[in-house]
């Protein structure tokens, strides 16, 4: 085993690493100047379980009655066969022929030991039907396309189905919120690009490991979701080549995660010390502040939208209120703050009794013209 793969592993402990999804792929992309999220991801720690343990779990973000109508609706439009997606797309992308085949690898079985499998043949179907060797038309339902990160194969499996058409690929993604009068939520929208860019990241590098063009994969996510209040499903486009850039960007990133780790005082692990094997049973024994140290040997970058994305945000919001960071009061206000990261540097610099650094005067100068006016219209009250 490499030392860096051991180095990695002593970091999470003698468990498996937690298997990133396209989900957790696509949150790379958020904050990605974090360097304790990016050693915690490298290394697989399962970030969910070190919250709850440290006493700061996150609230679940789906409820399950959300998650029942997404598979719903998604079964919906691939029954029979994915007759109704195969229109819908027939119109988006100008199919000009009538058949289209159709392979559903959910037959070869759902679970986790039946990913590679599944994967071997979602591969071995797409490079037939790029070299032309398969049926013109490929729909390929419960496809599992892989990503190597950090040296580890990340199985993906998309919701939906990848299409071939005048012989590029495409992604598709079925997502259960309704566009509205031709408006779709932002956010959503914007969590399901993220999300299909990991999937055409995955299957640009399928066709690229075959000596094919990855040009051949439509960097454009077909969307299919309802139509306003009704269940009937409709097809979208959403460019998202912005997306699959910053994508590839974070898992380069990822790999050079090494040097944050030589920057670690030997022997730093986040090991839970779990007390069994049993995931469903065992219990993290590890004393708490012993851990919260060996996070404090991080550098963690606390942002508002942590919350969306990481499962520490309730850990490192209190870390960054306790430490009076200007994290806490917003992107904007961080920004506009620059080089000076607590809320009394900047309170000290504007009122004068704290001298500003070299590189801080100008800045200093405007805090110091903010404090004057809400003196004056407040009169030196807080
Ligand atoms: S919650 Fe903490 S670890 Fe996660 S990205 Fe934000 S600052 Fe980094």
């Amino acid at each position: 085993m490499s030392s860096f793969r051991s180095r990695l592993d002593t970091l999470r402990g003698p468990i498996e690493p937690k298997p990133h999804n396209a989900r957790s792929l696509a949150a790379f992309t958020a904050n990605p100047g974090c360097r304790r999220r990016a050693l915690l991801d490298a290394a697989g720690v399962d970030k969910d379980a070190l919250a709850v343990h440290l006493g700061y779990p996150l609230p679940p973000t789906q409820s399950p009655r959300a998650l029942s109508r997404g598979a719903q609706f998604e079964a919906q439009v691939k029954d029979q066969g994915g007759a109704e997606l195969l229109s819908l797309l027939r119109n988006v992308l100008h199919l000009p022929l009538a058949e289209a085949a159709h392979s559903d690898l959910s037959v070869l079985g759902t679970s986790d030991k039946s990913l590679s499998v599944r994967h071997a043949r979602t591969r071995s179907l797409i490079l037939e039907a790029a070299r032309g060797k398969g049926p013109s038309r490929t729909m390929l339902d419960h496809p599992v396309l892989v990503l190597m990160v950090s040296g580890r194969p990340v199985f993906l499996e998309p919701d939906l189905v990848a299409f071939q058409s005048e012989g590029v690929f495409h992604v598709v993604e079925i997502k259960s919120f309704a566009v509205i009068d031709g408006q779709a939520p932002g956010d959503k929208v914007a969590g399901a690009v993220l999300q299909g860019a990991a999937y055409i990241i995955a299957l640009q590098e399928l066709l690229a490991s075959a000596g094919l063009d990855i040009d051949r994969v439509s960097t454009t996510l077909l969307l299919i979701t309802p139509r306003d209040f009704t269940r009937r499903p409709m097809a979208s486009t959403v460019d998202a080549s912005q997306q699959i850039k910053s994508l590839r960007r974070q898992l380069n990133r990822l790999d050079g995660v090494e040097e944050l780790l030589d920057q670690l005082p030997t022997g730093i692990t986040f090991d839970l010390a779990y007390d069994g094997d049993d995931p469903r049973t065992r219990t993290a024994t590890r004393d708490r502040d012993d851990l919260t140290k060996a996070l404090n040997t991080t550098q963690a970058r606390y942002r508002s939208n942590c919350r969306h994305h990481c499962q520490l945000a309730l850990f490192c919001r209190s870390q960054a209120h306790d430490g009076q960071l200007v994290d806490v009061l917003g992107s904007a206000a961080r920004e506009d703050l620059g080089s000076i990261d607590t809320i009394p540097a900047a309170l000290g610099l504007a009122d004068g009794s704290l001298s500003p650094a070299p590189d801080q005067e100008d800045l200093a100068a405007a805090l110091r013209y903010a404090e004057s006016i809400r003196n004056e219209l407040f009169g030196g009250a807080a």
